[in-house]
């Protein structure tokens, strides 16, 4: 299920997002470190001062297909994959005749409410049929202000939606903040590319799935119904503004008073959605992101007709739930947004896409289990270890910089010095007894997680700012950063190889799960996040000099990745990817010196004929090991701010000092850039 009305729009992530995973691992009697490389997948006949990539993950890539029912594959998805029995485990364990509205009887009905297919094909579409009927008697477009509420609470795409974060003028109080939506495919390129092939080719099959799915709930009109759902989205689409436009923290803080909502949209009911949504006498004032947008979407408000609106919102109240509905539905909608958009031949058996369900319903009811049963104490121990490190090493390294001046340094390591890391799991967890959840009713229990999630976040308003909260379960292998709260969190299934190998020398460790720490740190410090301080306030803290030279080198770094081209045709956005760019680059500098600190002087030992400088970058290389479907690819590029993984090899490792002296790189060698064309910011 989607989740609404999320505050964790800004979190920086380290990968894209998808459900998660992890193995237990064990520390032998007798430890004998490891080199923690993993051999087998190197590739000896490409040079790593050729392509750092090909060499490292060569033979992975030959070795390995693209599981059947996946979009792509590699060291996360192998370890998302693998959490899902352990989290299947866990379900099963918890009991089906557990007391009513313990945490066991939530966890295991959700299951079981989604595993009863013969039920679940025998209803059809009747579980949300009551909701179809009530977009079907709208009387006027007066009313879409409530329909679009409802939305927003079910987590249905919807043209715009709400979400609660920290004011970014004053981090001390939650605010609400409107931003665009409305759309079925990934991006408004998806529409308004022309002279693009493939996404064009989109286009038609989607306006195709949409007819099909409204033939099935009995539209006599679907065809025209879905075309006219496609202009309308377009003219959605063509109001948006891009992602890149999106990634500016100060263009999108629009602070607008209630009552001057309706010099922004003249004649749209804001009372009747404030009302509607609950949101009505918690706030003073909603931070719009997108002015120009809301205009425009009220613009098309007034100009298409109530049936064109109507059909819409059947269409997109339809899609938030045909996962959960019968099999003819839920095969229909993997057909268009698995296999036609994102390439995957097969869906997930049933049991994968249940533990999914409960991932996003009951998150951290499954995460209290999984630490407990799967995390041990030794590798929070010496996670916090590698933190500091890494900490102290940015703090000598900002000191160090040549190109900033001493009053930008002071604000910087004032910012550093305020950072919070949260490593493992929540010390307070989500408390769920007030979420009903029933061993017979899917569709009820879906909304009454979507409606327990709203309430959750809409209850902050005018309370304390949260800083216990997590934005990721404890079983998700990724890691983020959020500048309001600036803090770097990395969930406990992140800490287990090739990331985290508590049997490996620090070499190996430094360079993968060191340079992820070092990424998450750097987001504080990179295009967005260098523009808030250390309490999460949108504040200028660079002096006019050190700002320019600040963008001078970034500028250089987007120069440089988008003349990397994936797949024929599609370059990476170097706009749309500066940050996680940033982020790569600064992260594994700083990791290669906390590893060069906790080696105290010494000389690192030689393991399996690496040297700890050489084990260092392939550590970070191997992390990166993936393949992708090509509709994956291509979506993601329209989508993701990360660079494809083996541009986050390539790209990064060619702007380290360090990487070129461990493998001795010469002008002749294809890795090799000359030393003023090399960008190093942190
Ligand atoms: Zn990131």
């Amino acid at each position: 299920m989607k989740k609404v009305f999320t505050s964790t729009s800004l979190l920086l992530m380290l990968t894209a997002c998808a459900p998660s995973a992890k193995t237990p691992q064990t520390v032998a009697a007798n430890p004998q470190l490891l080199s923690g490389i993993d051999t087998q997948w190197i590739d000896t006949s490409v040079r790593i001062q050729d392509d750092a990539n090909l060499h490292v993950n060569g033979n992975w890539i030959k070795k390995n297909e693209i599981p059947a029912d996946k979009s792509a594959w590699g060291a996360f998805y192998e370890l998302r994959d693998a959490t899902l029995p352990q989290l299947k485990g866990i379900i099963e364990n918890a009991g089906s005749s557990a007391e009513t509205n313990s945490d066991a009887q939530k966890i295991s009905d959700l299951y079981a409410s989604f595993m009863d297919e013969t039920s679940i094909n025998a209803l059809g579409v009747s579980p949300i049929a009551s909701q179809l009927e009530s977009i079907n008697a709208l009387k006027s477009k007066q009313q879409i202000p409530t329909v679009i509420a409802q939305f927003n609470r079910v987590g249905a795409t919807a043209p715009y939606e709400p979400a609660v974060h920290q004011d970014a003028k004053d981090s001390t109080k939650y605010i609400v903040d409107i931003g665009q939506s409305g759309l079925g495919l990934p991006d408004r390129d998806y529409y308004l590319k022309d002279d693009d092939v493939k996404l064009k080719d989109i286009r038609v099959k989607y306006q195709a799935h949409i007819t099909k799915m409204l033939g099935m709930i009995g539209d006599t009109n679907a065809a025209a119904n879905a075309k006219n759902i496609l202009s309308l989205e377009t003219a959605i689409a063509k109001a948006q503004w891009t992602k890149v436009e999106n990634r500016d923290p100060v263009k999108t803080y629009n602070r607008v008073e209630l009552s001057e909502l309706n010099k922004l949209t003249p004649g749209y009911d804001w009372n009747q959605y404030l009302t509607e949504s609950d949101i009505k006498g918690k706030v003073d004032y909603l931070v719009v992101s997108q002015p120009s947008y809301l205009k425009g979407f009220n613009a098309l408000l007034k100009s298409q007709p109530l049936s064109v609106w109507k059909a819409y919102f059947r269409w997109h109240l339809l899609n938030n739930y045909a996962s959960y509905l019968s099999k003819n539905f839920s095969d229909e909608s993997f057909a268009f947004y698995g296999t036609a958009l994102r390439g995957i031949p097969e869906p997930e058996p049933r049991w994968k896409r249940a533990v999914r369900l409960e991932e996003g319903a009951l998150g951290e009811l499954l995460g209290k289990l999984y630490v407990a049963k799967y995390f041990p104490p030794q590798h929070k121990a010496r996670m916090e270890k590698l933190v500091g490190n890494l900490l102290i090493a940015y703090r000598t390294s900002i000191d160090t910089l040549d190109w900033m001046s001493p009053e930008t340094k002071k604000e910087a390591q004032a910012k550093l010095a305020t950072f919070n890391p949260k490593i493992g799991y929540p010390n307070k967890w989500i408390d769920y007894t007030t979420l009903v959840i029933s061993k017979n009713d899917l569709i009820g229990n879906i909304n009454r997680a979507s409606q327990f999630e709203y309430n959750r976040n809409l209850n902050k308003l005018g309370k304390p700012i949260d800083r216990d909260e997590w934005g990721m379960t404890p079983q998700t292998v990724n890691a983020y950063y959020n500048p309001e709260l600036n803090e770097i969190v990395f969930p406990a299934a992140i800490m287990q190889p090739p990331f985290f190998n508590i049997n490996a020398d620090d070499a190996v460790n430094y360079g993968a799960i060191g340079a992820v720490i070092g990424h998450e740190i750097s987001h504080g410090f990179d295009d967005q996040g260098s523009q808030y301080d250390g309490h999460g306030n949108l504040r200028d803290w660079w002096t006019k000099e050190d700002h320019e030279k600040f963008s001078a080198k970034t500028q250089q770094l987007v120069k440089q990745y988008s003349a990397y081209i994936p797949v024929p045709g599609y370059p990476v956005n170097g706009e749309l990817t500066l940050g996680e760019n940033i982020a790569d680059n600064s992260g594994l500098a700083i990791a290669y010196k906390a590893y060069l600190i906790s080696l105290n002087g010494k000389p690192a030992p030689i393991i399996e004929g690496y040297t700890g400088e050489q084990r260092f970058y392939v550590g970070f290389s191997q992390v990166w090991r993936s393949k992708f479907r090509e509709e994956e690819a291509i979506s993601r590029i329209k989508a993701d701010p990360h660079s494809p993984p083996q541009f986050r090899v390539i790209g990064t490792l060619k702007n380290q000092p360090g990487f070129y002296k461990a493998f001795d790189l010469k002008e002749s060698d294809k890795m090799y850039l000359a030393p003023g064309e090399r960008v190093i910011i942190w």
